[in-house]
């Protein structure tokens, strides 16, 4: 792999780490958590002399260039990239080829998990994957957010992989941030002008893009208590079960007022079918407030179905994620659901 050359700056503090986002932000500044998406990123173009060249296809019927997913019309024909690090190279050469890097592996401030006094629950934002993956109380009480760590990359990946990386990275397919929108956690932003809290659905903008400013670290993630009767769970849909990038990914979480009465709330996020993850709102209407039965929680997968925005791609087609979509919203529901009426 051929890195572009960078500087890698080591901050103490978060502070710190702040001025030097905006220092440097003129000759390009990027954070580095554990590098797993960044370094991957930041691959170099290569010159291609020996790699395979488009031939013409439709869409470029003069052949341009080729790379490892797609076909990409460029004006040089002399590069050959990942399209995602082409394409940002093309619309952002100063996030594609960054003079600095601001490393936060000295702030240890950032990682761990804690359990917080009004029974939510605190995670670093360089929390590992594996930390996450791991935790007892993040399983039993904050499943959805486990089934996520657990369904991400590889052991390797989630020993290096943090939270922060994965949510601030804003990619719609991320394992851990579909789950942190269903499980209503908050994000905290701090900046050179102090910090904001930031519901994690609002958080991206699209695909790779959010409402992070250049000066801003994302520090930590919160998560409300569990409520008595409550559960959730997460579903990776992907064509290979590791190393794999979902096709759909459905988070549900789901509170009854008691077991046998009426569902009390309901979140469900769908990943990989939209520029963003999505927070299917119209399950709610379909849900709050009814008993729930195989009948309803069939309208609810409708529902969630019905807010998917997804394209076909190599990954699989819009109609097939539709469906997926409505399935695998019924299943976790009908599985939460079994999993809190046991709880009685
Ligand atoms: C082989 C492989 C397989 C993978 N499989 C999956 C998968 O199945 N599912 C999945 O969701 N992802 C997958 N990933 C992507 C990646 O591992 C995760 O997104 C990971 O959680 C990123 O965390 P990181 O600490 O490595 O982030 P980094 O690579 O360090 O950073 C990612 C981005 O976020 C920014 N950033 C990092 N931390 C912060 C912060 N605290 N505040 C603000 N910005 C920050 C960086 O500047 C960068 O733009 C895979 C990656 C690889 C290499």
């Amino acid at each position: 792999m051929i890195l572009p050359r960078f500087d890698v700056l080591v901050p103490r503090t978060v502070d710190e780490a702040c001025a030097m986002l905006a220092e440097h932000a003129d000759k390009g500044v990027r954070i580095l958590a554990g590098g797993t998406d960044l370094l991957v990123d930041l691959r170099r173009p290569i010159v291609a002399q020996h790699v395979p060249r488009c031939d013409g296809c439709p869409t470029h019927p003069e052949g341009k260039v080729v790379s490892t997913i797609e076909c990409i019309p460029v004006d040089s024909d002399s590069l050959m990239a990942p399209s995602g690090s082409l394409r940002a190279a093309l619309e952002d050469p100063l996030k594609a080829s960054p003079a600095f890097l601001v490393s936060l592996h000295k702030l240890k401030q950032l990682r761990g998990i804690e359990l917080l006094d009004d029974g939510g629950v605190r995670l670093g934002a360089l929390t590992t994957i594996t930390d996450i993956e791991r935790s007892a109380e993040i399983r039993e009480h904050w499943t959805a957010l486990a089934d996520g760590a657990a369904s991400l990359g590889s052991p390797l990946v989630r020993n290096r992989g943090t939270l922060g990386g994965n949510i601030a990275n804003a990619r719609p397919a991320a394992d851990t941030a579909v789950p942190t929108i269903a499980l209503g956690g908050e994000l905290t932003l701090q900046g050179l002008s102090g910090e904001r809290q930031v519901p994690a659905k609002d958080f991206p903008r699209g695909p790779g893009l959010s409402i992070i400013k250049p000066d801003e670290i994302l520090t930590q993630v919160r998560f409300p208590p569990p409520l008595p009767w409550s559960g959730s769970a997460y579903y990776k849909l992907a064509n290979r079960k590791a190393l794999e990038i979902s096709t759909v990914g459905v988070a549900v979480w789901l509170a009854l007022e008691e077991p046998d009465r009426p569902v009390e709330d309901v979140r469900v996020a769908l990943g990989a079918v939209g520029p963003t993850p999505i927070l299917a709102e119209s399950v709610k209407e379909v849900l709050v407030g009814k008993v729930a039965d195989e009948k309803i929680l069939k309208k609810a997968a409708e529902a969630a179905a019905g807010d998917a925005r997804p394209i076909d791609d190599h990954r699989g087609a819009a109609w097939y994620r539709v469906q997926m979509v409505e399935l695998l919203t019924f299943r976790l529901l009908a599985g939460v659901l079994a999993r809190i009426q046991d709880k009685k």
